[in-house]
């Protein structure tokens, strides 16, 4: 396993497309792992791929319920119910965070990494961070659905805690 550099705002990568993966074989499994130990090192709630650098359809996600974390290989969104709005913020943009609109409640299918095919259903938080990630994949950021950034320190903690509220364990932050 090995680190990966973490892609930041304003580089070319995080604006493109990434393509399905079609082949599930070990390379597939260095970068999930990769990005597995990435995570660990930065402390997020969730990565994708063309965050390091890599424009693949792969995601790991962190279920904010449980901790447990996902890795979803070609996820596609089936439905979407409701609406909540929360800070977000990225690894790609350390300090920057802003309210974001997203579904309350989501289906997904997606396969795990070894090409069996699953369904998942996520809510709150977890259903932000899926959302999230899947937007990298598309080359869109948060910064561009935010409809307003949140600059103000004791601002920020207030909506941290307004999102943590959603969580049943709530000792991660992001
Ligand atoms: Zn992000």
């Amino acid at each position: 396993m090995a680190l990966r550099r973490v892609v930041m705002f304003g580089e070319d990568t995080l604006r493109k497309t990434s393509r399905k993966v079609e082949v599930f074989d070990d390379k597939l499994w260095v970068l999930l792992d990769d990005m597995q130990q990435t995570m660990d090192q930065f402390g997020g709630v969730g990565l994708a791929s063309p965050q390091v650098g890599i424009l693949r359809r792969v995601i790991v996600v962190e279920d904010s319920d449980t901790e447990k974390r996902v890795e979803l290989v070609n996820p596609v969104i089936t439905k979407e119910v409701g609406q909540q709005r929360e800070v977000e913020g990225c690894l790609s943009s350390p300090g920057e965070w802003g309210y974001v609109k997203r579904p309350e409640r989501i289906s997904l299918t997606a396969s795990n990494r070894y090409g069996k095919e699953f369904q998942l259903d996520a809510k709150g938080v977890f259903a932000i961070t899926i959302c999230h990630e899947i937007d990298h994949l598309n080359g869109k950021l948060f910064t561009d659905l935010a409809d307003e950034m949140v600059e103000d320190e004791e601002e920020l903690e207030k909506a941290k805690r307004s999102r943590n509220r959603k969580c049943k364990r709530k000792k991660k932050r992001r």
